[in-house]
């Protein structure tokens, strides 16, 4: 196995979790007697270049060509594009703006009201469609090098170049990245959100890892990633979104300026963790076991006393810690989502009931699993009515808290 980024072949385990499958592949009511493919978890640092990856076992092609995620289903989302778009329109001022993985248009719709001309780039055929309805020019195109210098000779180099919550998503980091410098002016901005590796290590935020991530970035290893294409990280952003992300903004290399302190503060917190050498990442399998010992010793101590669990959210990191703890629905009866598409459908692997939120209603149950454990403040103050009958919500990560909430 070669690293995607160096191609070395010193590739080092930081943590295993075992054979899941896709955390996107809800099963429907037929699909439970039938078998189900697994693919193992098992990320791994590069020690040369500190990329933390996982081998590309299931591709973008098979995940993203007809997606179910529409971004503007996600009302803090939408809000979170529209900051966005304020503050980069005035501060870089763009006259022509590219969106990769665009989605549904949620972040580009703010650059059209602007009166901004811009373009988004979505793999998706039924999400990009979507975009195109609410007036958003959308090609469905993977980015790729050749891709990026098609859409440049078609439409014109970028101000600004966007690729939010899609650099983790691409197998191909070199590739996609030669893609990102193509697509944009030799003297404009890329702009790349994407979770912090330094983060999820810290608080144990070990769900997050699943297969359709196949890179875990420190600023370290994401500046390399840069360079790669042709990019230099200018400046970098602290971002609250998925537990902790960072906002990399980088600029073609001959034009860029030197790195802000901002890039020397953020570098220096992760070095002080030992994230720029193995060290660092050598306690966080032994961290990873501790989170599933707790949650399973309190799940079948709960069975045990005759105390019924059931779930909050089936979200896709929601299945990476109910088959890494080997979950079933002796200890979690169901959970619920609020995702219509998904009710009356069962975890993968797991094949845990997903039913609609007014099922705990209608039970009472004496505990509520939330598995969306980063909407923590948003979903403890929705589900403060479990206290009305001394129900109690349970958070598995950072470390297992059982919270009484008071209606
Ligand atoms: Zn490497």
């Amino acid at each position: 196995m070669n690293c995607r980024l160096c191609g070395s072949t010193n590739l080092a385990s930081v943590v295993d979790l075992g054979a899941t499958p896709p955390c996107e592949l809800f099963l429907s009511a037929d699909q439970v007697d039938e078998p189900e493919m697994t693919y193992p978890l098992h990320l791994r640092l590069c020690t040369d270049c500190l990329l933390a990856q996982l081998p590309p076992l299931i591709t973008p092609e098979e995940t993203f060509t007809e997606y179910a995620y529409f971004s503007s289903y996600s009302t803090s989302w939408v809000r979170h594009a529209k900051d966005f778009v304020d503050a980069q329109v005035a501060r870089i001022d763009p006259k022509f703006v590219v969106e990769v993985a665009s989605n549904d248009g949620y972040l580009l719709q703010h650059v059209v009201e602007k009166g901004i001309r811009c373009l988004g780039i979505e793999p998706s055929v039924n999400v990009g469609a979507a975009a195109r309805e609410k007036g958003v020019p959308t090609v469905t195109e993977f980015l790729s090098p050749e891709t990026g210098a098609a859409v440049r000779a078609e439409h014109g180099p970028a101000d600004l170049v966007v690729a939010n919550n899609v650099y983790a998503h691409i197998p191909d980091v070199v590739g996609f990245t030669q893609g990102l410098r193509a697509l944009v002016a030799d003297d404009g901005w890329v702009s790349i959100e994407v979770q912090h590796l330094l983060t999820l290590i810290e608080l144990n935020q070990y769900d997050t890892i699943y297969h359709e991530h196949f890179q875990y970035y420190t600023v370290a290893s994401a500046q390399k990633a840069l360079l790669s294409g042709g990019l230099a990280l200018v400046d970098v952003e602290l971002v609250p979104t998925h537990g902790g992300s960072i906002r990399l903004l980088a600029q073609p290399v001959e034009n860029a300026g030197e790195p802000t302190q901002r890039v020397a503060d953020v570098l220096a917190r992760e070095k002080a963790a030992g994230l720029h050498e193995l060290a660092g990442y050598t306690e966080f399998a032994r961290r990873v076991a501790g989170v599933r010992r707790d949650l399973l010793k309190f799940l079948v101590e709960a069975a045990a006393r005759g105390r019924t669990v059931v779930g909050y959210g089936a979200p896709g990191k929601g299945n990476t810690l109910l088959n890494h703890c080997g979950i079933r629905p002796d200890l979690l009866a169901y959970t619920v989502d609020r995702n219509p598409y998904k009710h009356g459908r069962f975890t993968p692997g797991t094949r845990i009931p997903i039913l609609p939120p007014e099922q705990i209603e209608v039970d009472k149950p004496d505990y509520v699993l939330v598995l969306p454990w980063n909407l923590r403040a948003e979903l403890t103050a929705q589900l403060s009515y479990v206290g009305e009958w001394g129900g109690k919500l349970v958070f598995p990560i950072p470390h297992l808290e059982i919270v009484e909430v008071k209606p």
